[in-house]
């Protein structure tokens, strides 16, 4: 599905990304956890494309097709979704008609025609019980006066109906309170299959209490210094981060 080998990005020439390699299955759930500023939320929007960030050196594959010159936009379309940190208010779209037009925008840059009313409404429909969100909040603004967690199940919701191949969820530190936390855990859990994958980023185990990964990163100052099981993510929150610092320094 995707594959990495040997990044290095930067932003405003400061070197952040030094040289990761990582190869994320069909089929599996990764989590990516590490101290803050070590580079998980470049390495993200490094992966989605977002041109902030200049990469320079190695590559990125999705489904063996080098993706690097591909615009985020194009990206997207290939399937890879990220979650949005900040969501933005667009008063007077509906959760809806928002889902409507990311879905027919994604049919249009494949060549395909608008998606038939009917289907989209049922697939709404089925995606919607699927996630157990209710009607009245399909008719609200989007995002606007969201409590975290309903911009949560707004986002889930999101990624359920654009069926992406590649899932990127990058959790901030804060914010996600155990409502927000089970919509994102039970989401994650009811959407994923043997033919998408998943990239968990957070800095905390407590989500992956709930979304059981395959595999467990660590990166540290801008490098994958260590990987394991799920076990790995228990070891970290029982032990923190500095046994990771001097094991890499030492
Ligand atoms: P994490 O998500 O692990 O907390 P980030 O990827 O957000 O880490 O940040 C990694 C490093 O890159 C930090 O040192 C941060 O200060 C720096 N950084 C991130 N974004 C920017 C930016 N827009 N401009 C300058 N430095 C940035
Ligand atoms: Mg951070
Ligand atoms: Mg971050």
């Amino acid at each position: 599905m995707l594959k990495i080998n040997n990044l290095h990005a930067s932003i405003e020439d400061k070197a952040i990304l030094k040289g990761i390699n990582l190869e994320v299955k069909a089929g599996e759930v990764h989590a990516i956890m590490g101290p803050n500023g070590s580079g998980k939320s470049t390495l993200a929007a490094v992966i989605a494309g977002k041109e902030e960030y200049e990469v320079n050196e190695g590559s990125i594959e999705l489904e063996g097709e080098d993706i690097d010159e591909l615009a985020a936009e194009e990206r997207a379309h290939k399937g890879i979704f990220l979650s949005f940190q900040y969501p933005v208010e667009i008063p007077g779209v509906s959760v809806t008609n928002f889902m409507k037009t990311a879905i027919n925008e994604s049919r249009k840059a494949k060549g395909l025609e608008d998606m038939p009313a009917k289907d989209m409404l049922k697939m709404i429909r089925d995606k919607s019980e699927l996630l157990e969100i209710d009607r009245k909040f399909l008719s609200r603004s989007i995002n606007e006066g969201f409590s975290g967690g309903e911009k949560k199940r707004n986002e889930i919701f999101q990624m359920a109906m654009l069926e992406p191949k590649l899932a990127i969820l990058d959790e901030t530190d804060s914010g996600l309170d155990i409502d927000a936390l089970r919509i994102v855990a039970n989401g994650v859990n009811k959407l994923k299959s043997k033919d998408n994958a998943v990239i968990v980023i957070t800095h905390y185990q407590r989500l992956l209490d709930h979304i059981v990964p395959d595999f467990v990163h660590v990166l540290h100052n801008g490098k994958i210094v260590k990987s394991g099981g799920k076990e790995l993510a228990h070891e970290l929150e029982a032990k923190g981060y500095d046994w990771i610092k001097e094991e890499v320094s030492a």
